[in-house]
């Protein structure tokens, strides 16, 4: 039996590897430092060698390119194949991807290849004996399950923010390669990904997500979440389940359990109860504000800012006040230029 190998499946969106995927490179370099491992990203693309070299200075794992010219846009039966061809199971190995909807709809292909165990959504790992345990919530987060794979290849997938991601570092000697892999035409071709309307940068990219809830009475009043979201360069807007059930919202935009996991530097909350299954879906959210007029919402038990409003009086309130301040800044530059 060989040695140990981690391998970071990379999640990638056009010409980017997307942040998520230096959150689990962090896990995925820690399950190796306690196996001895070495750890290996996998980036699957057609023409991908910038990028694939990019990556590899500035991260302390080999990464390889996998590279097909039906590999160019997501397809689960493509990226299923072309993975295979290098992720060959010849010793015990450990496979980690993102906790995302590409995550979740290639792991358990993989996993099926691989004749591996295949553990979700997890959000932690305990290591008992040097053998890891991996912790994951059950029951819309009400109960943690502590899970051990019994195979020696196991697939994992890890929820967007449950791991501080890999800060860049200069590798001295960056190590990197491509692999042209063939694939057989499958029962399915993916021809083009279109982004969601109203969805200006996707939510697990998003640095601020503005989020409604049923609270939000009407929504027209989405209006006012879509002006509130406008002031941040990199924001997003979101939704609860309630809201997506009233057809106001797209379920694109949902967050939680059977949404989006989201983990963004803001998270603002707007008419929002805060269910557990909404909170399994953003409380990895650095910063939480929360806008309710209830002071005893469970969002509330999660918020680092709680403010007790209507949604309705309490945001065009906001707004006016940011827009007054950004004049007084404009107006203080200028003077600034002019002097
Ligand atoms: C199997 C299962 C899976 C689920 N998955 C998800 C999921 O992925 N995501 C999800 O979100 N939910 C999910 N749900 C639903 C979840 O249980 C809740 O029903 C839902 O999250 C409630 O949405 P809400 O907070 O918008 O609405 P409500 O619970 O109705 O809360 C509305 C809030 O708005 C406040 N409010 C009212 N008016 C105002 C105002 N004018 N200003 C300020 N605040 C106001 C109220 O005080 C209240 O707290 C799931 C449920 C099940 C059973």
């Amino acid at each position: 039996m060989g040695a140990m190998r981690v391998i970071v499946v990379a999640e990638r969106a056009g010409g980017e590897v997307l942040s998520v995927t230096r959150e689990v490179l962090a896990c995925g370099l820690e399950l190796a430092a306690h196996a001895a491992a070495d750890v290996e990203v996998l980036v699957a693309g057609n023409r991908i060698a910038d990028l694939v070299r990019d990556l590899a200075r500035t991260c302390a794992a080999r990464v390889t390119g996998v590279e097909s010219a039906q590999l160019a846009l997501y397809n689960g039966e493509a990226f299923r194949q072309g993975l295979l061809q290098v992720l060959k199971a010849d010793g015990p190995l450990l496979v980690c991807l993102p906790h995302t909807a590409f995550g979740s709809d290639l792991a358990p292909r993989l996993a099926a290849a691989l004749d591996a165990s295949c553990i979700t959504a997890v959000e932690e790992c305990r290591f008992v004996d040097g053998r890891p345990r991996f912790v994951r919530a059950m029951f819309g987060g009400k109960l943690r399950a502590e899970i051990v794979s019994e195979r020696s290849v196991t697939v994992v997938t890890l929820v967007p923010g449950a791991w501080a991601p890999l800060p860049r570092q200069r590798a001295p000697e960056p190590r990197w390669r491509i692999v042209d892999v063939q694939i057989a035409p499958g029962g399915s071709r993916t021809r083009e990904v279109m982004e969601a309307p109203g969805q200006r940068v996707k939510l697990d990219d998003a640095e601020v997500i503005v989020a409604a809830g049923r609270g939000i009475g009407d929504p027209k009043n989405l209006r006012l979440l879509e002006d509130l979201a406008a002031i941040f360069p990199r924001s997003g807007l979101a939704c609860s389940r309630a809201v997506c059930d009233l057809g106001w919202l797209g379920y694109a935009h949902q967050v939680g359990v059977t949404g989006q996991t989201v983990s963004p530097g803001l998270y603002i909350a707007c008419g929002i109860s805060g269910a557990v299954q909404h909170l399994a879906g953003m409380k990895g959210s650095r910063v939480i504000v929360a806008i309710n007029s209830d002071p005893r919402a469970a969002i509330f038990q999660v918020a680092d800012y709680c403010v007790v409003e209507d949604l309705v009086r309490f945001i065009p309130l906001l707004l006016e006040e940011y827009r007054r301040w950004s004049e007084k800044g404009s107006l203080q530059t200028s003077r600034t230029n002019t002097s």
